[in-house]
């Protein structure tokens, strides 16, 4: 019986090598100033919110991923910018994330 290949290849573990590769973003003191005033001016999650569900913040979200950014100086803006930031719940977090990974 001859083998059928449905096409259905195992998604790339790009996202995981990217975590450990930009790991220093998250351990660095700008980022945590960046996330604390994300937090203090938005202490909801903003999906929920839109729903009109009350959730408090658990996971500050980089809009467009710093991961994209082609060069060093790029990742930095990215990941270093209030305005390229949200927060979210962690099931919204999770869910916004995937969208990222096709
Ligand atoms: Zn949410």
């Amino acid at each position: 019986m001859p083998k059928i290949n449905l096409g259905r290849k195992k998604k790339p573990r790009r996202k995981t090598e990217s975590k450990a590769s930009y790991q220093h973003i998250y351990q660095n003191k700008r980022w945590k100033r960046i996330r604390a005033a994300r937090v203090r001016l938005n202490p909801l999650c903003e999906i929920c919110e839109s729903f009109g569900i009350t959730r408090q913040v658990e996971e500050v979200n980089h809009i467009i991923p710093f991961m994209l950014g082609s060069d060093q100086e790029e990742v930095e803006n990215l990941a270093f910018d209030l305005e390229n930031t949200e927060s979210l719940c962690k099931y919204h977090h999770k869910l916004v994330d995937n969208s990222f990974n096709i």
